[in-house]
């Protein structure tokens, strides 16, 4: 059995980057990790926010393509992004949300645990919940937001599937993953006895739309593999399950396998290592735009071509 230990990060595409950078940043008061560009295209950006060390399982990542066609939730997709805030912290969000002009639900209870609904910039579908967790692994220095309401991590991830069947076994029989909690169009599993950035779950929905890749739709989940060697045998794992699976990436800050669950969910697994301080020093991480060796000769070309941004002015 691989030893899948939660979520690290989840990656979808956005539109203008200055937008995605002031409401992460300074609305959600996440600190941005690392300013890179897309290694498969380096015409674009990708942003990486988590906590002050961007440890795995705080980690939201962002591709902006600002003339992309627009997403749309659906099956084959992960529709909804649970971040973990602490267990009082809902009214003083509701209240944020209200005065920064940000698409929120009421808030609502469930099983005990608040919940409230919004909506980023591009109609990304997100919820702050209440957390087993009452602080960050590594709380940022001085984020906008107060320490004892802030952005904790990442609590579970919902994926729609019309047909929950073949997931399911995917996430038994080769992720680790076990069912915690069962109704009629949702299944919950979790690693680890499940608790904060263990979860992921199903929501069953045979005749909705299927869901489109776009702005505001999430690009992929990833799953923290123990380690380089547990990787590569959850890599055969795939495999042996007739799925295709890709080579070991080097993404700088983790290696990366990315394979598709079948109901269409793209599922990556990356390693904790060797993290976010590998190419600057912590208080200086997502200042300046970093590059990979390979793509260095090519910076002032690359830099021409991205959008100038304005970064957080407080960035520790
Ligand atoms: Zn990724």
């Amino acid at each position: 059995m691989a030893n899948i230990l939660g979520i690290h990060h989840v990656s979808a595409i956005c539109g203008p980057p200055q937008e995605n950078v002031d409401f992460y940043t300074g609305v959600l008061g996440l600190r941005l990790v690392k300013l890179t560009v897309n290694y498969d295209d380096p015409s674009a950006y990708h942003f990486y926010y988590g906590d002050y060390l961007g440890t795995p399982g705080t980690l939201l990542t962002f591709f902006p393509y600002p003339e992309g066609h627009p997403g749309r939730p659906g099956s084959g997709q992960a529709t909804l992004i649970s971040l973990g805030v602490p267990s009082d912290a809902i009214a003083y969000w509701a209240d944020r949300f209200k005065r920064r002009d940000v698409d929120f639900d009421r808030p609502v209870s469930r099983d005990g645990l608040e919940s409230i609904r919004f909506r980023a910039p591009d109609g990304l579908q997100l919820e702050l919940v209440t957390s087993t967790r009452s602080a960050a692994p590594a709380p940022l220095l001085e984020g906008p937001i107060p320490w004892a309401k802030a952005i904790v991590g990442m609590e579970s991830i919902t994926l729609t599937e019309r047909e929950p069947g073949p997931t399911r076994a995917i996430l038994e029989n080769i992720l680790g993953f076990k069912l915690i909690s069962e109704s009629e169009n949702r299944l919950d599993f979790a690693v680890e006895g499940g608790g904060s950035g263990k979860t992921l779950s199903l929501s069953i929905d045979p005749d909705g739309p299927v869901g489109r890749q776009g702005r505001g739709a999430v690009h992929h989940i990833a799953l923290r593999a123990t380690d380089e060697a547990g990787q590569i045998e959850d890599r055969i794992q795939v495999v042996n399950q007739g799925l295709h699976a890709s080579t070991i990436l080097d993404r700088s800050y983790f290696r990366s396998v990315y394979f598709r669950e079948p109901g269409g969910v793209l599922l990556e697994l990356a390693t904790d290592t060797p993290g976010f301080t590998v190419d600057e020093p912590v208080e200086r991480l997502g200042m300046s735009l970093m590059l990979p060796e390979r793509l260095e000769e090519y910076r002032v070309q690359i830099q021409r071509a991205l959008e100038p941004l304005r970064l957080p002015k407080v960035n520790r």
